[in-house]
């Protein structure tokens, strides 16, 4: 049976082999950019914006929409857009305010948005998941891909473990933006960042 298969799958062209489903989690629109270009032509990509951590709300918006039309008008990749509730957010991150970035309460940060990926994916099908996240010269990407890869096996759905800043990843991603004028944030997303930025 085996040797039948192997030659079944010989006769498909590659062109026309199915790609893996990959839901891919992001931020905004300047980090999905270069994530996006590296892993389109081996995945069928579907974005996903769960981002409670965002603060203030007009905030979240604008990085909202400008992902949403980056998706439609220029990826051409489906967008799903998660819930917004920030209480949950706080509560996952509580008695760690004042941590420094890339402490603590990035960590709950990251794991709070990657649970709610890997929930996503499994519910719809996917076959794996990952985030843009590591693209940032400020996150470190042992941390991500450890909290995936353990989502990865209490989920069953597995995870693309990523050092997105490779190969000029960041670099690129600000080409990008400059390119398509987007908008580009001067803080991480939380209000803790945000005072920190304008301390
Ligand atoms: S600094 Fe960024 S990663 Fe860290 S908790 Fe705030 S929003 Fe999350």
């Amino acid at each position: 049976m085996h040797h039948i298969a192997s030659e079944l799958n010989q006769d498909v062209a590659p062109e026309n082999k199915a790609k893996p489903r990959l839901l891919l989690h992001a931020c905004c629109a300047p980090c999905s950019t270069a994530v996006v270009e590296r892993l389109q032509a081996d995945y069928e990509i579907s974005i996903y914006f769960y981002n409670p951590n965002i603060h203030p709300v007009e905030e979240y918006r604008q990085r909202r929409d400008e992902l949403i039309h980056w998706c439609k008008d220029v990826a051409k990749i489906p967008c799903i857009v998660g819930e917004y509730v920030p209480e949950k957010w706080l509560e996952q991150v509580r008695g760690l305010e004042h941590e420094p970035e890339r402490g603590r309460r990035c960590n709950r940060c990251f794991r709070l948005r990657l649970q709610q990926t890997a929930s996503y994916a499994r519910k719809y099908g996917y076959d794996l998941f990952t985030t843009v996240l590591s693209i940032s010269p400020h996150k470190r990407h042992q941390h991500i891909n450890r909290l995936g890869l353990a989502l990865a096996r209490q989920s069953g759905i597995e995870f693309y473990a990523a050092n997105f800043k490779k190969q000029n990843g960041f670099k690129r991603s600000i080409e990008i933006s400059r390119a398509l004028n987007f908008y580009r944030q001067n803080y991480c997303g939380c209000v803790f960042s945000l005072r920190k930025f304008k301390a």
